[in-house]
């Protein structure tokens, strides 16, 4: 290979819809382009692939990226949904699905998993991600990693999986997207971190590194990231692409001088691949550098080797094309449309169900209203990261719950208000969308009447409220919490009329709903549950599924609690940590690994291997859970421990264990978690290393983070 040859191997380019595609040829025909993101027609792909390899010289072939994120035809929960299933078995098959979609029209790689721990849920981000806690989210980063990639890189049917965003770009200042992270080691190897090991040592083939600071370097010209960690600690072999143009912005950072030395530290800190919209910062003077000395000839070759052994691995030089004819069939599988349902409703949480109002009876009402712009919202449904699914397809909430009932029950749909924000979002613009216009003032007052003539005139009102899918994901953080526009508004109008009232929620963060947990009987949390969400949240409501999802974040009370996290420490007797704030109490509106079902569990005989166990042993916990209610139903055992002595302090409680089982009405079933060295070590700031201390431990087993059943056991030397 050409130098010239090595450099355009890295360099991958967008290639959107609005952009004509002839305008790629020659760069490819030259060998300038290793890699094409954003391109899903397969017909499309076919041909620059054919130009690659017929028509350049050394006849590489192209790969092909795409943010494949909660699905790319069928479209499954928000990411942060399906962290609360709590079940990575369930988001292993999941993500096997989205691989075989998004494989059947030509892509090869998917920007996922997005394993940023997310602390502050005003960043928008944290729709993408598993949440707060990094035990939780180690799980679900290896699974997706398995769903994405099958048994190996290259399996038939799958991707290869990018894990993003390395690292901590979860932990911007003020929840502001793309803002500076500044995270203490400690923090960063105890809580930032891990879920990225994960995935790893689950085989992820690629990272993505991260646009923001990372105490005061950019993540993508951050050699103690890149080289030290992710290669020489950690061992990783595959390769780093850049996040989209975060190359070129080193410059923006006031970093690099230039967009020469931006490609000069970015290479020199192991970026093998330039993400780029437009600037290709390294195609047009990595050349240079070499012949400046500035990066030498041995460090692009090792730099250009992971990205031709992933074009190998994944068979791109024996199979570059993809089957056509083969999208259909695929598209249509029932299986995929049947696991985005069971998805989504293994994904919802109930926060509330005050005297059993859920599940609904299917005679028992005559007349149901339905109030609020999401319940009919295909594309809300949704969720934001999806882009080549067909909207039309998707069940909303108005049909699934009409597919439900018979001719005996009337549904009355009002819309009440709009969900609107000032601004469209970055991206609505830069796809150049523009939101619908808003009501004027009198055609507002009159729909919220309107809504709330509906609800008087029903026997219980189906309220679902949130936020536009667009205000969660990439560029959309918010100052607040509150439900936005006049939902609030809506809800105590439609609560006057004093029907019961069911509130679905449709979000990817908390809100502020602080009035309805006190006034509104009924809550549940259905995230974007995706294409087949309407019907999802019809069984759920009408009985035919049971709830069993549970918080993979603290609910918090308002956005001025935040940040806010289960596992904290203490520094004051919990009394007096409780009461800090003038306005209330400390906590959240509902505690981290939270959720209720339609039955009732109780948990007994907490039960260790053995009192004491020697530094680097295990020991086995057990519990029995029985479903006391009167229906089955499914419950996340979790398992939280505390270290009460050290040589640092130890948070409260940390997650190190959880199940998610399924328990007939009456059954009991014996759940059991091993604890060693890998549960019970923690990153110490003192010795700057991993250590496991010889000290007492509390065990808690339960259903949610506040449990009380517990024992303990000794650590000794
Ligand atoms: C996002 C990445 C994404 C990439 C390509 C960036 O703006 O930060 O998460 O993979 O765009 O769409």
């Amino acid at each position: 290979m050409t130098l010239a040859e090595k450099i355009g191997q890295m360099n991958q380019l967008f290639s959107f819809e609005f952009q004509k595609p002839e305008d790629k040829d020659e760069s490819i025909r030259k060998g300038e382009i290793g890699s094409l993101l954003f391109v899903t027609n397969p017909a499309l792909i076919n041909r620059f692939q054919k130009i690659a390899v017929t028509e350049s010289r050394l006849k590489i072939p192209l790969i092909f990226g795409f943010d494949v994120i909660h699905g790319f035809h069928t479209i499954f929960p928000i990411p942060i949904g399906m962290a609360a299933s709590w079940d990575p078995k369930m988001i292993e098959r999941v993500q096997t699905m989205a691989a075989r979609e998004a494989r059947s029209v030509g892509i090869n790689w998917t920007f996922a998993p997005m394993v940023d721990i997310a602390r502050d849920p005003r960043w928008g981000r944290i729709a993408e991600g598993a949440g707060e806690d990094p035990f939780l989210g180690s799980a679900i980063a290896a699974a997706q990693v398995r769903g994405f990639q099958g048994d190996r890189i290259g399996a038939p049917e799958h991707l290869l999986a990018c894990v993003k965003h390395f690292a901590g770009y979860g932990a911007p200042e003020g929840g502001r997207d793309y803002e500076a992270a500044n995270l203490s080691d400690t923090q960063l190897y105890n809580v930032y971190l891990p879920p990225y090991k994960a995935a790893i040592d689950a085989g992820a083939g690629s990272v993505m590194s991260a646009y923001m600071d990372l105490n005061d370097i950019p993540a993508t010209g951050n050699r103690w990231l890149l080289q030290d960690l992710l290669r020489k600690e950690w061992n990783f072999k595959g390769f780093v692409v850049s996040d989209a143009d975060a190359v070129k912005n080193l410059q923006t950072h006031g970093f690099a001088r230039d967009a020469y030395d931006a490609a000069v530290k970015a290479a020199n800190a192991g970026v093998n691949l330039e993400m780029s919209l437009f600037a290709q910062t390294y195609l047009k003077n990595l050349a240079n550098a070499v012949t400046q000395n500035q990066v030498s000839v041995k460090q692009i070759d090792d730099l250009v080797r992971p990205l031709l052994e992933a074009k190998i691995k994944l068979g791109l030089f024996e199979n570059p094309y993809v089957d056509e004819a083969k999208v259909k069939p695929t598209f249509a599988d029932p299986g995929t449309r049947e696991m985005a349902r069971v998805a989504a409703e293994r994904s919802a949480v109930l926060l509330k169900n005050q005297n059993s109002l859920l599940p609904l009876s299917k005679a028992g009402y005559k007349k149901i209203a339905l109030i609020g712009p999401l319940a009919v919202s295909k594309r809300d449904t949704l969720g934001s990261w999806t882009f080549a699914m067909d909207v039309d397809q998707t069940s909303t909430i108005l049909s699934g719950i009409k597919n439900k009932l018979g001719p005996d029950t009337s549904v009355e749909y009002a819309t009440g208000v709009q969900i609107s924000r000032t601004l469209a979002s970055p991206f609505d613009v830069f796809l150049n969308q523009k939101p619908a216009a808003p009501w004027t003032e009198s055609e507002s007052a009159d729909e919220l009447q309107k809504a709330v003539n509906v609800a008087k005139n029903s026997d219980i009102a189906v309220m679902v409220l949130g936020e536009n899918q667009d205000m969660s994901g990439e560029a959309a953080s918010r100052m607040t919490l509150d439900l936005p526009g006049r939902q609030l508004e809506l809800l105590k109008a439609v609560a006057a009329a004093g029907k019961p009232i069911v509130l679905v929620l449709m979000n990817a963060r908390p809100l502020d709903i602080s009035w309805a947990e006190q006034n509104i009987p009924a809550i549940l949390e259905a995230w974007y549950p995706g294409t087949e969400g309407g019907d999802a949240i019809a069984n759920l409501l009408f009985g035919d599924a049971v709830p069993a999802g549970k918080l993979p974040f603290s609910w918090v009370q308002t956005s001025a609690q935040i940040p806010f996290y289960y596992s904290h420490t203490l520094s004051q007797e919990p009394d007096r940590q409780n009461q800090r704030y003038w306005e209330g109490k400390t906590g959240p509106l509902y505690r981290f690994g939270y959720g209720l079902s339609y039955t009732t569990f109780a948990y007994a005989n907490l039960k260790l291997s053995q009192p004491e166990i020697k530094i680097g042993g295990s020991v086995e916990v057990s519990v029995e859970v029985k479903n006391t209610g009167a229906r089955a139903g499914e419950e996340v055992v979790q398992l939280y421990i505390h270290q009460q002595a050290g040589s640092a302090s130890r948070p409260v409680r940390e997650l190190k264990g959880f199940e998610r089982v399924s328990l007939a009405a009456g059954e009991t079933k014996t759940v059991r978690f091993k604890l060693g060295p890998n549960e019970l070590r923690y990153w110490n700031a003192g010795v700057r290393n991993w250590i496991q201390e010889a000290e007492t431990f509390d065990v808690w087993v339960g259903g949610d983070s506040s449990t009380s059943l517990q024992s303990t056991f000794k650590v000794i030397k």
